[in-house]
């Protein structure tokens, strides 16, 4: 999970920047900017504390990585979504649904 008072902080910035648009931008131009920046943000913020954490991220709220189903590490039995084992980096794993 990611710091839940940090996302409330990006919902709050990006509602910020929506409103400004709409100021500054004609009608359905500022609207559309506004929705955008508003999806956007807090995905790139997300984006960002996960490579800052070195993707060491929980698991919970991982995006991107193809679908819904997860690994098992072959050589320590660790639950994983990704390419290699979060816990000690082997590339050896069977799906698991
Ligand atoms: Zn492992």
């Amino acid at each position: 999970m990611i710091n839940y008072k940090s996302y409330l902080v990006s919902i709050f910035v990006s509602l910020a920047i929506s409103i400004g648009l709409q100021m500054l931008l004609p009608w359905p131009f500022g609207l559309i900017a506004a929705l955008a920046v508003f999806a956007l943000y807090p995905l790139i913020l997300r984006n960002r504390a996960m490579r800052r954490m070195g993707g060491m991220g929980m698991g919970a709220g991982s995006f991107g990585q193809g679908s819904g189903f997860r690994y098992v590490c072959l050589a320590c039995n660790n639950r994983f979504k990704g390419a290699i084992c979060s816990r000690c980096g082997s590339k050896m794993k069977r799906a698991e649904f």
